[in-house]
């Protein structure tokens, strides 16, 4: 349920409203919008639907929400969300989110001789995997405390907000000390007691989509990460598996605005993963700009064949270069800002 609150209440009559709430066993989300103050009530369903919240003074409408998310609902919150993600970078709401790196960090110079070269072409946020989800047990692993060091170092040394991938909950602490923003793998978009331990702490989450998942499961995701009060999550379409095996996925473009539709949160591309081509990043990352994306994930890497982990579908960093110009005039046709990110 949502509770519309009565125009001009107190922030007396608002903690009444949810002290009520509370005691009536349920919980209490309060969303200060521009126009009006929202309470979305949350708790098992028959309780909530039974409750009295139309008696309690200052309600002004009680409104069902049908659908299986509550937080991460358009109709809880009608206007975008944007977030900060730190070093003067905001995501969502018509700013945009570059992310990109190379997908491990392998070692302190190349990280800075990539982030260096990104930075330069535009991107906002810088990526690299300490820890890495790899389908082979004997593949690189990463560098793990000494990665996140390293990617600590260099976002600093950069003025840039980094994001890394966390992969079990037991790992949650360690990243949290290093990382702006929490990465929740595709295979990890299910694994609910990660999500909700990175919903305990207050940094944004790049969730991204399982490989098999539908929008109501991508949003269900995020909603474990919310209903713990972290209200930061940003999602991402990686590619879905498809019998097609000319691409490593098959990007689902259409999930973008069908997000859009169902919720305010922010959603960004991963041309990276969802195609493995480098010929086919820069075009597919263009086509989710234009489609409303709030941002574009791309892995870049400055020796792809030397790389230890995903080479192949790593750009150069003059290809990145090339890509992000082109993405500039198409984010300035459509009234979209790449926010700078400043040390
Ligand atoms: C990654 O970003 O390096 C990664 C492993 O992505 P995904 O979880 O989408 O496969
Ligand atoms: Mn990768």
């Amino acid at each position: 349920m949502i509770i519309v609150v009565k125009p001009n209440s107190t922030d007396e009559q608002l903690r009444h409203i949810v002290d009520t709430i509370e005691s009536m066993g349920l919980k209490a989300d309060l969303s200060k919008g521009l126009h009006r103050t929202v309470i979305g009530v949350i708790g098992e369903e028959d309780a909530v639907r039974n409750a009295p919240l139309g008696a309690i003074p200052g309600v002004e409408e009680v409104l069902p929400i049908l659908k299986p998310y509550k937080l991460a609902s358009r109709e809880y919150q009608k206007e975008d969300s944007v977030f900060d993600i730190g070093f003067g970078v905001k995501v969502g709401g018509g700013n945009l989110a570059m992310i990109a790196g190379p997908c491990a960090i392998e070692g302190e110079e190349i990280l800075f001789e990539i982030g260096k070269a990104v930075k330069a072409a535009g991107a906002n946020i810088l990526r690299g995997g300490a820890y890495k989800p790899r389908t082979s047990p004997y593949a690189f692993q990463g560098l793990g405390e000494d990665g996140l060091r390293i990617l600590r170092k260099v976002g600093d040394a950069l003025g840039m907000p980094v994001v890394t991938e966390v992969m079990d909950t037991r790992q949650v602490e360690i990243v949290n000390k290093y990382t702006d923003m929490f990465q929740i793998g595709a295979r990890n978009m299910q694994n609910f007691n990660l999500l909700s331990e990175v919903g305990q702490t207050r940094k944004p989450v790049l969730l991204k989509r399982g490989m098999s998942a539908g929008p109501t499961d991508l949003l269900m995701s995020a909603e474990y990460v919310l209903a713990q009060g972290n209200k930061r999550v940003i999602l991402c379409e990686r590619g879905i598996k498809s019998f097609d095996s000319s691409t490593r996925n098959l990007l689902d473009l259409a999930l973008v605005p069908n997000i859009k539709g169902l919720s305010h949160l922010p959603i960004i591309v991963d041309p990276s993963h969802a195609t493995g081509r480098p010929d086919l990043i820069p075009p597919m990352a263009l086509a989710a700009v234009a489609g409303g994306a709030d941002g574009i994930h791309i892995e870049v890497h400055s020796c792809p064949e030397k790389a230890l982990s995903d080479g192949p579908q790593a750009l150069l960093p003059h290809q990145y270069e090339a890509v992000m110009g082109q993405i500039r005039k198409l984010a300035a046709l459509f009234n979209k800002t790449i926010p700078e990110a400043k040390g």
